[in-house]
């Protein structure tokens, strides 16, 4: 048998000697993804898809908490309609996919293929907003959109992804700002309890925010790799696409005003942080919180006479605290041990005829790989408290990994030698584009945000050693 788990695992590269490869072979192995017909769009499997839906129920239930309504918006939007917002145009327009024939017959006007929903939703609010009574509009939509990228990789960047895309209008710009802060928060509730991901809170530069916005605010993940990685956006619009599109609504004294909006979304490149982040040389570690499966039964020797029956048993015990599930499959225990830590599944559950004898279980934790007798009788109480425990871990983890792969720097000679370690450089900077570009064309660095709590390392840019405006935190990113 040790000779089988020696191959099984060896399908997979050391993350040490190719990251990227060891990330494909995670993708590919763990049965998350296939790729599809046309290059950069993927095809989601059961087991990929069921982590996905697990992330989605719980912000859908978070946005719903939080007076959010579900709508669905066409996939196409004619190109008049998408050359509206000047700004937000010049930022999609080298990635969209055109619709030029309907059948035979060439269309009048091209047809863009949503590369993401703002003027669909504006346009809808510029006939349905009349009077504040209309205010405030809060939809969401889970949904596809395609962006034509030149380079993809399995959820990090694919030139079609899933994602949610919320789109809320208010009467006031502070109502708007309140609203940004708000979904951000959710973002970073969500990435930090349910994917035991750590993640920076803070503000896009001018240059990295999105395309038509007033400001965007982002959370960011570190990867095991010592990237970052965008992990959810939320915009302030201000008012200045309801000024493009003519949204107004008369206010209280009859007075006719432009509404302020706002848009946040979230999508599939989340599950590219969650293998990043916590997977391991023998596959995907996944959180239990969003884990399809929690904890997995391999019945030892189970052709010996009523293994299998306790191990049934076992389940529909099991069951009521935690998402279970039984291999009772004729393959090799090791064969099994292997597959569902290459899927990993936070806690395997051994069960065999001594163990049966002894009236006990054998739960092995993925995340560490330690195992522990349990007694039958507390084995219900003992799985719901590991799994709590592996959970907590893996963002500990996380967050430790990110605190040593954080360092700061004061000029560009400190900036270049703590860039190249990887993770996080905070370092100050003047607020002039110009500096920010340099960064990135001799490091390869973008900033990736300007943290919530003001930091201060020094008095002078990094870059250009003029008077600092503020701390950003740097760093190479996906
Ligand atoms: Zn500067």
């Amino acid at each position: 048998m040790g000779k089988k788990n020696k191959q099984f695992v060896e399908k997979i590269t050391a993350m040490e000697d190719d990251f990227a490869q060891w990330y494909t072979d995670v993708v590919k192995q763990a049965e998350l993804v296939d790729y599809g017909q046309v290059r950069g769009t993927m095809i989601i499997k059961p087991y990929g898809y069921a982590i996905w839906e697990n992330i989605k129920d719980e912000l859908d239930r978070m946005f719903k908490e939080t007076g959010h309504t579900n709508v669905a918006f066409p996939l196409f939007i004619p190109e008049s309609l998408l050359q509206k917002e000047k700004d937000h145009v010049e930022g999609f327009a080298p990635e969209v996919a055109w619709v030029t024939h309907g059948g035979d017959e060439e269309l009048t006007e091209r047809i863009a293929v949503r590369p993401t929903s703002e003027v669909l939703f504006c346009d809808y609010y510029s006939n349905n907003i009349h009077s504040y009574r209309d205010l405030p509009k809060l939809y969401n939509q889970w949904s596809n959109v395609v962006r034509w990228e030149k380079t993809t990789r399995p959820f990090l960047r694919s030139s079609e992804f899933h994602w949610q895309e919320g789109h809320t209008a208010h009467a006031t710009d502070e109502e708007a700002t309140e609203e940004t802060n708000r979904m951000l928060g959710i973002y970073a509730k969500l990435v930090e309890e349910y994917l035991a991901i750590p993640v920076l809170k803070g503000k896009k530069t001018d240059k990295e925010k999105f395309a038509g916005a007033e400001f965007t605010l982002t959370i960011e993940a570190l990867m095991h790799d010592g990237k970052a990685l965008q992990s959810a956006t939320s915009h302030h619009f201000g008012s200045g696409f309801a000024e493009a599109f003519d949204i107004t609504y008369l206010d209280e004294n009859g007075e006719s005003q432009f509404v302020h909006q706002t848009s946040w979304g979230l999508s599939t490149r989340i599950m590219g942080a969650l293998i990043m982040v916590h997977g391991d040389n023998r596959g995907l570690v996944v959180p239990p919180k969003v884990a399809p499966t929690q904890a997995m039964i391999v019945p030892i020797a189970q052709h010996k006479e009523g293994v299998l029956d306790k191990a049934y048993a076992l389940r529909d015990k099991l069951a009521k605290v935690a998402r279970v599930d039984i291999d009772g499959s004729d393959k090799m225990p090791g064969w099994k041990f292997n597959e569902y830590e290459m899927k990993g599944i936070p806690v395997r559950v051994e069960m065999g005829p001594k163990d049966i004898e002894k009236e006990q279980v054998v739960l092995v934790r993925r995340d560490t790989g330690e195992k522990e007798f349990v007694a039958l009788a507390d084995v219900e109480e003992r799985l719901a408290a590991l799994l709590d425990e592996v959970q907590a871990n893996l963002y500990n983890r996380a967050l430790e990994h990110r605190e040593e792969m954080t360092h700061t720097a004061k000029n560009m000679d400190e900036f270049k030698t703590e860039i190249e370690k990887g993770g996080f450089v905070k370092a100050m900077w003047c607020g002039d584009v110009a500096c920010e570009e340099k960064i990135k064309e001799e490091t390869t660095a973008t900033s990736r945000c300007i943290p919530f709590e003001p930091e201060s390392v020094s008095d002078t840019c990094v870059c250009c050693g003029k008077q600092a405006k503020e701390l950003v935190y740097w760093a190479k990113a996906y």
